[in-house]
């Protein structure tokens, strides 16, 4: 058996460490564009805003982890496409790579924004160990930057770029920050927040240009306004890269189509992490939830599959967690509802540091957005994966009320939902504690 895997992040590392506890032996090639052995994209932001410890590196793996298990590491390669019929991935300048089992675990690139000057220097996307190496060299002699896009992503790399002194701001479409997972209210605590700090936030900003001659000089926006800028970060949001699958039989939609194997619609081809689309137990539908721990447990799946050992995927839910000026914020589930049958509830606190929201559909809770206090964001989110109905604490949940003592009745009532063995030991001690009394 020769397995491929294409891709050495989250979903390439967890499908090849898959593969060895089952086959130690059988040939293993890892293809990946990017030079450097496995690394955390989630450093990236931290590095930048100077959070890391000295000396710690973005490294998940050293290079000897490739020989130790046995993995050819074709690494600074590019995949060009693959000859599903030959069985073969043909990579950039000719060489062909066959395969009996291949993993497409190829993640996903910064949109472009089709605007002219785009190409210039200056201009980062805010995703590899390359881009960070390159916006370090550019903070050393920028003193302007802007920030496209107010989601997590670009949130961290302005208060990256302002750590090191560059003056900084955030440019939005939209006329609040953090528009795909929060209300304006929530959106609004963490403007005042940035610009409490210096990061001025601009809204209803479209670029429409960017000036300069090879080297980027600034933007200038569909409504006449324009700002100097010797660095910009696009953070306009992620798209999976699905360029390898067209083609070919294997569905394409946003993501590259799997089945809850992770199995393309082409034999032996296998798909995981930012690029598949899979499926998510509270939305109930196939998406892409671009996360570290979602692309990991995939390719762990997935490698176990190829190696012949049946594993459901049961799915993952959209997260996204950041923590801005010392302003946390967590956001779970759906928490933009569009149609009917949803119920939302939100309160932001008398002196504006902490907002809550949270999204019913019947009896389940399907989204939570906490900022200032997340505490209990844990809880809500396995309320959430376990689709527990909810009805009873309904209440409590309204009331900020959900340590485990208001949830066990509810564990108890829907031990069918909650079979781990952390819920058993919890109703274990609980009821020891009972009879004790
Ligand atoms: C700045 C930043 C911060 C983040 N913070 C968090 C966080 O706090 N928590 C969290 O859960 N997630 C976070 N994420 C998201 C997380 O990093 C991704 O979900 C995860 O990296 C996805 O892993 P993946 O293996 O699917 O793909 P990727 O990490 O995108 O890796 C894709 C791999 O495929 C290779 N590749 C692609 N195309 C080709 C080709 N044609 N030929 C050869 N090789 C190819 C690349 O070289 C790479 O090795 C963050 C992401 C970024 C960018």
């Amino acid at each position: 058996m020769r397995y491929v895997i294409i891709g050495n992040s989250a979903a390439g590392l967890g499908a090849a460490e898959a593969i060895r506890e089952i086959d130690p032996s059988s040939p293993l090639t890892i293809i990946a564009d990017e030079p450097e052995a496995a690394y955390s994209r989630a450093l990236i932001s931290y590095e930048l805003a100077g959070w890391l410890p000295s000396g710690a590196k973005l490294d998940l793996r050293t290079p000897d982890f490739y020989r130790e298990k046995g993995i050819q590491a074709l690494l600074g390669r590019r995949a060009q496409r693959i000859d599903t019929s030959a069985r073969e991935v043909v990579l950039e300048g000719g060489d062909r790579i066959p395969y009996d089992r291949l993993l497409l675990a190829v993640g996903g690139s910064p949109q472009t924004l089709g605007v002219p000057g785009e190409d210039q220097a200056g201009i980062f996307g805010f995703r590899t160990a390359r881009d960070l190496a390159a916006i370090h060299e550019a903070v050393q002699t920028a003193r302007e930057a802007v920030v496209l896009g107010g989601g997590c992503i670009g949130l961290q790399a302005a208060s990256g770029l302002h750590h090191h002194g560059v003056r900084t701001t955030i440019a939005i479409a939209s006329g609040h920050l953090l528009s795909q997972v929060a209300d304006p209210e929530c959106g609004d605590l963490f403007r005042e927040r940035f610009e409490r700090n210096g990061i001025p936030v601009l809204t209803g900003a479209v670029p429409e240009e960017f000036t300069g001659t090879d080297r980027v000089a600034g933007v200038r926006f569909a409504d006449g306004r324009a700002l100097p800028a010797q660095i910009v970060i696009t953070g306009k949001g992620v798209a999976p890269n699905i360029g390898l699958a067209q083609g070919t039989k294997i569905r394409v939609d946003w993501g590259i189509v799997v089945d809850d194997r992770l199995r393309t619609d082409e034999p032996d081809v296998f798909a995981a992490g930012d690029a598949a689309a899979t499926w998510d137990r509270v939305a109930c539908r196939s998406t892409v939830n671009a996360v570290w721990p979602g692309a990991y447990e995939q390719g762990r799946a997935a490698g176990c599959n190829m190696a012949g050992r049946d594993r459901r995927y049961d799915g993952s839910m959209r997260l996204n967690a950041a923590e801005f000026f010392g302003l946390p914020f967590i956001s779970l589930g759906i928490v933009k509802p569009k149609g009917e049958g949803f119920e939302s509830h939100s309160r932001l606190s008398g002196d504006k540091n902490r907002y809550w929201k949270l999204v019913f559909q019947e009896n389940r809770l399907v989204g939570a957005v906490l900022a200032g206090k997340v505490d209990g964001a844990g809880v809500l989110g396995n309320l959430m994966r376990k689709r527990a109905d909810v009805s009873s604490i309904k209440d409590d949940l309204l009331a900020g009320r959900y340590g485990f003592a208001r949830l066990l009745p509810l564990i108890q009532a829907q031990a069918e939902a909650f079979p781990e063995a952390e819920y058993g030991e919890i109703i274990f001690t609980a009821e020891t504690q009972r009879a004790q009394r």
